[in-house]
Protein backbone atom coordinates (compact mmCIF):
# COMPACT_ATOMS: atom_id res chain seq x y z
CA UNK A 1 0.00 0.00 0.00
CA UNK A 2 1.40 3.17 -1.27
CA UNK A 3 1.00 6.14 1.18
CA UNK A 4 1.35 9.99 -0.24
CA UNK A 5 -0.12 13.18 0.59
CA UNK A 6 0.73 15.56 -1.85
CA UNK A 7 -1.12 16.31 -5.21
CA UNK A 8 2.28 16.00 -7.49
CA UNK A 9 2.51 12.54 -6.65
CA UNK A 10 -1.26 11.37 -6.92
CA UNK A 11 -1.79 12.89 -10.13
CA UNK A 12 2.04 11.02 -11.23
CA UNK A 13 0.33 7.85 -9.91
CA UNK A 14 -3.17 8.28 -11.44
CA UNK A 15 -1.14 9.47 -14.62
CA UNK A 16 0.49 6.42 -14.93
CA UNK A 17 -2.08 3.66 -14.11
CA UNK A 18 -3.42 1.86 -16.91
CA UNK A 19 -6.47 4.30 -18.22
CA UNK A 20 -8.21 0.85 -18.40
CA UNK A 21 -8.31 0.17 -14.89
CA UNK A 22 -11.31 0.72 -12.50
CA UNK A 23 -10.43 3.03 -9.95
CA UNK A 24 -12.11 3.20 -6.58
CA UNK A 25 -12.42 6.05 -4.42
CA UNK A 26 -13.38 5.88 -0.81
CA UNK A 27 -13.04 9.08 0.61
CA UNK A 28 -12.85 9.63 5.14
CA UNK A 29 -11.81 12.22 7.44
CA UNK A 30 -9.72 8.67 9.22
CA UNK A 31 -10.44 7.24 12.85
CA UNK A 32 -11.12 4.74 10.66
CA UNK A 33 -13.62 1.67 12.07
CA UNK A 34 -14.53 -1.42 10.25
CA UNK A 35 -17.90 0.55 8.87
CA UNK A 36 -15.10 2.62 7.12
CA UNK A 37 -13.30 -0.95 5.30
CA UNK A 38 -16.39 -2.52 4.60
CA UNK A 39 -16.42 0.56 1.87
CA UNK A 40 -12.53 0.12 1.22
CA UNK A 41 -13.41 -3.78 0.64
CA UNK A 42 -16.46 -3.16 -1.36
CA UNK A 43 -14.45 -1.31 -3.76
CA UNK A 44 -11.28 -3.44 -3.96
CA UNK A 45 -13.35 -6.38 -4.72
CA UNK A 46 -15.54 -4.49 -7.41
CA UNK A 47 -12.61 -2.15 -8.79
CA UNK A 48 -9.14 -2.62 -10.01
CA UNK A 49 -7.31 -0.42 -7.71
CA UNK A 50 -8.77 0.83 -4.81
CA UNK A 51 -7.28 4.93 -3.35
CA UNK A 52 -8.83 5.91 0.12
CA UNK A 53 -8.39 9.72 1.36
CA UNK A 54 -7.88 10.85 4.61
CA UNK A 55 -8.33 14.40 4.98
CA UNK A 56 -10.01 16.13 8.11
CA UNK A 57 -11.88 18.56 5.89
CA UNK A 58 -12.37 22.37 7.44
CA UNK A 59 -15.34 23.90 5.34
CA UNK A 60 -17.74 21.51 6.78
CA UNK A 61 -17.56 21.86 10.49
CA UNK A 62 -19.91 24.75 11.82
CA UNK A 63 -17.58 24.79 15.22
CA UNK A 64 -13.50 25.50 15.29
CA UNK A 65 -14.32 23.23 18.96
CA UNK A 66 -15.90 20.39 17.01
CA UNK A 67 -13.08 20.31 14.47
CA UNK A 68 -10.12 20.83 17.04
CA UNK A 69 -11.67 17.45 19.06
CA UNK A 70 -12.09 15.86 15.92
CA UNK A 71 -10.15 12.37 16.53
CA UNK A 72 -6.90 11.57 14.69
CA UNK A 73 -5.83 7.97 14.77
CA UNK A 74 -3.23 7.55 11.51
CA UNK A 75 -1.18 4.57 12.56
CA UNK A 76 -4.35 2.52 13.29
CA UNK A 77 -5.83 3.80 10.00
CA UNK A 78 -3.63 3.11 8.01
CA UNK A 79 -3.20 -0.40 9.33
CA UNK A 80 -6.69 -1.63 8.66
CA UNK A 81 -6.52 0.13 5.43
CA UNK A 82 -3.38 -2.14 4.61
CA UNK A 83 -5.15 -5.26 5.75
CA UNK A 84 -8.71 -3.94 4.01
CA UNK A 85 -7.00 -4.22 0.24
CA UNK A 86 -6.40 -0.59 0.08
CA UNK A 87 -3.56 0.27 -2.64
CA UNK A 88 -3.24 4.17 -2.39
CA UNK A 89 -3.57 5.94 0.70
CA UNK A 90 -4.05 10.13 0.06
CA UNK A 91 -3.40 12.17 3.08
CA UNK A 92 -3.67 16.07 1.89
CA UNK A 93 -2.79 18.96 3.86
CA UNK A 94 -5.34 21.72 4.15
CA UNK A 95 -3.32 23.57 2.17
CA UNK A 96 -3.41 21.26 -0.81
CA UNK A 97 -6.95 20.82 -0.81
CA UNK A 98 -7.55 24.35 -0.39
CA UNK A 99 -4.74 26.43 -2.07
CA UNK A 100 -4.65 30.30 -1.62
CA UNK A 101 -6.21 30.29 -5.45
CA UNK A 102 -9.03 28.17 -4.16
CA UNK A 103 -12.52 29.91 -5.19
CA UNK A 104 -15.26 28.81 -2.78
CA UNK A 105 -18.12 27.18 -4.44
CA UNK A 106 -22.00 27.66 -3.58
CA UNK A 107 -23.67 25.11 -4.81
CA UNK A 108 -27.87 24.64 -4.77
CA UNK A 109 -28.98 21.17 -3.56
CA UNK A 110 -32.63 22.90 -3.23
CA UNK A 111 -34.79 20.88 -0.06
CA UNK A 112 -31.65 18.53 -0.38
CA UNK A 113 -29.57 20.14 2.21
CA UNK A 114 -32.50 22.10 3.98
CA UNK A 115 -33.50 19.90 6.02
CA UNK A 116 -32.45 17.04 9.08
CA UNK A 117 -28.87 17.94 9.26
CA UNK A 118 -29.04 20.92 6.91
CA UNK A 119 -30.92 22.92 9.63
CA UNK A 120 -28.71 22.21 12.60
CA UNK A 121 -25.68 22.51 10.47
CA UNK A 122 -26.10 25.46 7.95
CA UNK A 123 -23.24 24.99 5.26
CA UNK A 124 -22.52 21.83 6.32
CA UNK A 125 -23.46 19.79 2.95
CA UNK A 126 -21.68 22.60 0.95
CA UNK A 127 -18.33 22.21 2.78
CA UNK A 128 -19.29 18.19 2.06
CA UNK A 129 -19.60 19.01 -1.54
CA UNK A 130 -16.44 21.08 -1.88
CA UNK A 131 -14.01 19.02 -1.22
CA UNK A 132 -15.56 16.07 -2.39
CA UNK A 133 -15.66 18.06 -5.69
CA UNK A 134 -11.90 18.75 -4.93
CA UNK A 135 -11.02 15.19 -4.65
CA UNK A 136 -13.33 13.78 -7.78
CA UNK A 137 -10.76 16.13 -10.05
CA UNK A 138 -7.79 14.59 -8.18
CA UNK A 139 -8.55 10.93 -8.03
CA UNK A 140 -10.64 10.84 -10.91
CA UNK A 141 -12.54 7.84 -10.16
CA UNK A 142 -15.10 5.43 -12.02
CA UNK A 143 -16.33 4.90 -8.29
CA UNK A 144 -16.71 6.38 -5.65
CA UNK A 145 -18.04 4.48 -2.27
CA UNK A 146 -20.43 6.32 0.40
CA UNK A 147 -21.86 4.81 3.21
CA UNK A 148 -26.07 4.96 4.19
CA UNK A 149 -25.13 5.71 7.37
CA UNK A 150 -25.15 9.25 5.90
CA UNK A 151 -28.16 8.67 4.27
CA UNK A 152 -28.63 12.30 3.41
CA UNK A 153 -25.13 12.90 2.35
CA UNK A 154 -25.25 10.24 0.12
CA UNK A 155 -28.44 12.24 -1.55
CA UNK A 156 -25.84 15.34 -2.09
CA UNK A 157 -22.87 13.62 -3.03
CA UNK A 158 -25.23 12.30 -5.67
CA UNK A 159 -27.06 15.54 -6.83
CA UNK A 160 -23.27 17.21 -6.89
CA UNK A 161 -22.28 14.39 -9.45
CA UNK A 162 -25.60 15.17 -11.89
CA UNK A 163 -25.05 18.49 -11.06
CA UNK A 164 -21.57 18.82 -12.36
CA UNK A 165 -22.06 15.82 -14.78
CA UNK A 166 -19.41 13.31 -13.90
CA UNK A 167 -18.95 10.21 -14.74
CA UNK A 168 -18.31 8.89 -11.50
CA UNK A 169 -20.65 5.66 -10.57
CA UNK A 170 -22.01 6.39 -6.36
CA UNK A 171 -22.28 3.17 -4.74
CA UNK A 172 -24.38 3.25 -1.60
CA UNK A 173 -23.04 0.94 1.19
CA UNK A 174 -25.36 -0.67 4.32
CA UNK A 175 -24.21 0.62 7.21
CA UNK A 176 -22.24 -1.59 9.50
CA UNK A 177 -23.29 -2.15 12.82
CA UNK A 178 -22.29 -3.21 16.51
CA UNK A 179 -23.75 -6.45 17.57
CA UNK A 180 -26.03 -4.63 19.69
CA UNK A 181 -27.21 -3.06 16.36
CA UNK A 182 -25.48 0.25 17.31
CA UNK A 183 -24.38 2.04 14.04
CA UNK A 184 -20.43 2.26 13.95
CA UNK A 185 -18.82 5.15 14.50
CA UNK A 186 -15.63 7.15 15.72
CA UNK A 187 -17.64 8.30 18.40
CA UNK A 188 -19.08 5.37 20.15
CA UNK A 189 -15.82 5.09 22.13
CA UNK A 190 -16.41 8.42 23.50
CA UNK A 191 -19.51 6.87 25.02
CA UNK A 192 -19.61 6.46 28.80
CA UNK A 193 -20.31 2.78 29.63
CA UNK A 194 -23.75 3.61 30.33
CA UNK A 195 -24.74 6.31 27.18
CA UNK A 196 -23.21 3.15 25.06
CA UNK A 197 -25.57 0.26 26.96
CA UNK A 198 -28.35 3.03 26.27
CA UNK A 199 -27.49 3.71 22.28
CA UNK A 200 -28.64 0.52 21.08
CA UNK A 201 -32.11 1.53 21.43
CA UNK A 202 -32.08 4.35 19.18
CA UNK A 203 -31.76 1.38 16.35
CA UNK A 204 -33.96 -0.88 18.42
CA UNK A 205 -36.73 1.95 18.22
CA UNK A 206 -36.35 2.38 14.24
CA UNK A 207 -36.82 -1.33 13.71
CA UNK A 208 -39.86 -1.42 15.76
CA UNK A 209 -40.88 1.60 13.97
CA UNK A 210 -40.57 -0.40 10.86
CA UNK A 211 -42.39 -3.21 11.30
CA UNK A 212 -45.67 -0.99 12.36
CA UNK A 213 -45.68 0.58 9.49
CA UNK A 214 -48.71 -0.80 8.56
CA UNK A 215 -50.77 0.23 11.66
CA UNK A 216 -50.05 3.40 11.57
CA UNK A 217 -49.64 6.58 9.74
CA UNK A 218 -46.57 8.54 9.31
CA UNK A 219 -47.88 11.14 11.85
CA UNK A 220 -48.38 9.39 14.29
CA UNK A 221 -45.07 7.06 14.03
CA UNK A 222 -43.52 10.66 14.77
CA UNK A 223 -45.21 11.51 17.51
CA UNK A 224 -44.43 7.57 18.84
CA UNK A 225 -40.54 8.00 18.70
CA UNK A 226 -40.64 11.45 19.91
CA UNK A 227 -42.77 10.05 23.03
CA UNK A 228 -39.96 7.16 23.34
CA UNK A 229 -36.82 9.42 23.59
CA UNK A 230 -38.59 11.76 26.12
CA UNK A 231 -39.19 9.51 28.34
CA UNK A 232 -35.50 8.05 27.99
CA UNK A 233 -33.41 9.43 30.95
CA UNK A 234 -29.93 9.51 28.85
CA UNK A 235 -30.94 9.81 24.83
CA UNK A 236 -31.97 13.54 23.91
CA UNK A 237 -33.69 13.42 20.25
CA UNK A 238 -32.95 16.31 18.05
CA UNK A 239 -34.92 14.95 15.11
CA UNK A 240 -36.72 12.54 13.51
CA UNK A 241 -38.04 12.72 10.10
CA UNK A 242 -39.86 10.50 8.05
CA UNK A 243 -38.89 11.18 4.05
CA UNK A 244 -39.02 10.37 0.89
CA UNK A 245 -36.40 8.24 0.33
CA UNK A 246 -35.11 10.03 -3.42
CA UNK A 247 -36.25 13.68 -2.85
CA UNK A 248 -35.97 13.94 1.26
CA UNK A 249 -39.03 15.62 1.31
CA UNK A 250 -40.78 15.16 4.57
CA UNK A 251 -43.40 12.47 4.11
CA UNK A 252 -47.19 13.01 5.48
CA UNK A 253 -48.86 9.79 3.94
CA UNK A 254 -47.10 6.05 2.65
CA UNK A 255 -49.16 6.66 -0.14
CA UNK A 256 -46.51 8.85 -1.56
CA UNK A 257 -43.70 6.98 -2.12
CA UNK A 258 -42.87 3.35 -2.29
CA UNK A 259 -39.59 4.29 -0.17
CA UNK A 260 -39.48 6.51 2.44
CA UNK A 261 -36.45 7.46 5.25
CA UNK A 262 -36.69 7.56 8.43
CA UNK A 263 -33.84 9.63 10.06
CA UNK A 264 -32.39 10.13 13.29
CA UNK A 265 -30.14 12.23 15.49
CA UNK A 266 -29.90 11.94 19.19
CA UNK A 267 -27.29 13.26 21.88
CA UNK A 268 -26.24 11.12 24.39
CA UNK A 269 -24.48 13.47 26.70
CA UNK A 270 -22.56 16.35 23.84
CA UNK A 271 -22.46 12.88 21.91
CA UNK A 272 -24.45 13.06 18.48
CA UNK A 273 -25.14 9.92 17.06
CA UNK A 274 -27.52 9.56 14.03
CA UNK A 275 -28.68 6.62 12.22
CA UNK A 276 -31.64 5.67 9.65
CA UNK A 277 -33.46 2.97 8.83
CA UNK A 278 -35.50 2.31 5.03
CA UNK A 279 -38.81 1.92 4.98
CA UNK A 280 -40.50 0.39 2.07
CA UNK A 281 -43.72 0.37 1.15
CA UNK A 282 -45.42 -2.83 -0.33
P1 LIG B 1 -16.35 9.86 7.61
O1 LIG B 1 -14.92 9.52 7.80
O2 LIG B 1 -17.14 9.91 8.88
O3 LIG B 1 -16.56 11.05 6.72
O4 LIG B 1 -16.99 8.64 6.82
C1 LIG B 1 -16.45 8.19 5.60
C2 LIG B 1 -17.43 7.29 4.94
O5 LIG B 1 -17.68 6.14 5.74
C3 LIG B 1 -18.80 7.97 4.69
O6 LIG B 1 -19.24 7.62 3.39
C4 LIG B 1 -19.66 7.35 5.76
O7 LIG B 1 -21.02 7.30 5.41
C5 LIG B 1 -19.09 5.95 5.86
N1 LIG B 1 -19.43 5.32 7.14
C6 LIG B 1 -19.25 5.83 8.38
N2 LIG B 1 -19.75 4.98 9.31
C7 LIG B 1 -20.27 3.93 8.65
C8 LIG B 1 -20.93 2.72 9.04
N3 LIG B 1 -21.18 2.44 10.31
N4 LIG B 1 -21.33 1.86 8.07
C9 LIG B 1 -21.09 2.13 6.75
N5 LIG B 1 -20.46 3.25 6.33
C10 LIG B 1 -20.06 4.13 7.25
Amino acid sequence: MEIISNIKDLLKIRKDLDPDLKIGFVPTMGALHLGHSSLVKKAEQECDFCICSIFVNPKQFNSVEDLEKYPTRLDQDLKLLKSTGCHLVFLPSKDEIYPKDYKEKNYDFGLLDRVMEGVERPGHFNGVAMVVSRLFDLVKPQRAYFGEKDFQQLSIIKSLVAQEKRMIDIVACPILREDDGLAMSSRNLRLTHEMRNAAPRIYERLKILRKNLSHNSVHEQKKWMAEQFAHDPLLKLEYFEISNAQTLKPSIDWSESKEHIACIAVYAGSIRLIDNILLKIN
